[in-house]
């Protein structure tokens, strides 16, 4: 026997903080419940009054809502943050993105989640909210394993906040098949590219690599004010094959998940 809770305020939901767990979309949850996970009070947070709206922006930031469909996110945004607009549209599918939150992505705290990628990529940082009010985390901080983050059992996401751009941004993964299918490995990323072809502000996450999403540290250095030419590229693609850890599983190999993430580097450089 399962208790839903539906609190109708942020207030409401502050006092409920804690005493079960969050549920979302239930598009994580509810298949891990009816795979035996035990929760005996669930506290349903898709029908707050007060709730942060879908997507709204802020002095170069836009903040969207951690508890709001991806599909309403995605639209309020209207064509600003491809970065994101690119990872929900091959996110699951019409009527997951109608469930499924950025929040639950997120706390979920999967390697293979699709939309952390480009917050990692944005430098884009998480309000988490609580009793005790609110705090603020980097995206690349919320996370520290798989289904690990540094939320307190009272604690939610609220908000992402995500810097504007006018550079390149973008997504792309290979799933086993092109729709409703996990990352086998996923890759985004943010650059200016000048009138020479320089690029500049580069900015790398990979998704499914390691335990949880990474930036591509020493990638991003070697392309930082340079021409992608052939050897620029190679260096790229070699040191990001050193900084990431994928493991073999049931979906992919080690050493595939290391040759795809190079290829999905190399795709981006030639395709933003
Ligand atoms: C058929 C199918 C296809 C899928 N395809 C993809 C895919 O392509 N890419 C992908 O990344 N994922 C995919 N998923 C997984 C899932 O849809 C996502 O991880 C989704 O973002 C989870 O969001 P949710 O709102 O449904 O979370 P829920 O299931 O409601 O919650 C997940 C976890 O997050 C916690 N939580 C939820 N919201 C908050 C919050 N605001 N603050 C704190 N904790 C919170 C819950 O307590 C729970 O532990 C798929 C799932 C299904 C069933």
């Amino acid at each position: 026997m399962v208790e839903l809770l539906s609190p109708a305020t942020l207030l409401d939901l502050r006092t409920l903080a804690g005493t079960g767990r969050i549920i979302a979309g239930g598009t994580d949850l509810i298949v891990q419940m009816r795979s035996g996970r035990n929760e005996t009070h669930l506290i349903d947070i898709t029908n707050i009054e007060d709730a942060p709206p879908a997507a709204i922006i802020r002095s170069g930031v836009a903040e969207l809502s951690a508890m709001a469909s991806i599909t309403k996110v995605v639209d309020e945004l209207n064509g600003r943050l491809p970065g994101i607009a690119a990872a929900a549209q091959v996110f699951a599918s019409l009527q997951i993105r109608n469930r499924a939150t950025i929040g639950g992505n997120l706390a979920n705290a999967s390697p293979a989640g699709d939309m952390i990628p480009p917050l990692v990529a944005a430098e884009a940082y998480a309000v988490v909210d609580g009793p005790s009010g609110q705090r603020r985390i980097p995206v690349d901080e919320l996370i520290t394993g798989p289904g690990r983050t540094v939320l307190e059992p009272n604690e939610w996401l609220s908000l992402v906040g995500v810097p504007l751009f006018e550079g390149e941004e973008g997504f792309i993964k290979l799933g086993g098949r092109t729709a409703m299918a996990i990352s086998i490995v996923s890759l985004a990323w943010r650059w200016h590219r000048s009138d020479h072809g320089a690029l500049t502000g580069v900015r790398i996450a990979l998704g499914a690599v390691a335990p949880t999403v990474v930036r591509a540290h020493k990638a991003e250095a070697i392309l930082e004010g340079q021409q992608p030419t052939a050897d620029v590229v190679m260096a790229a693609t070699d040191a990001l094959q050193t900084e990431i850890s994928p493991i073999g599983d049931v979906r992919a190999s080690a050493g595939y998940r290391q040759a795809v993430a190079g290829g999905l580097l190399r795709q981006a450089l030639a395709t933003s």
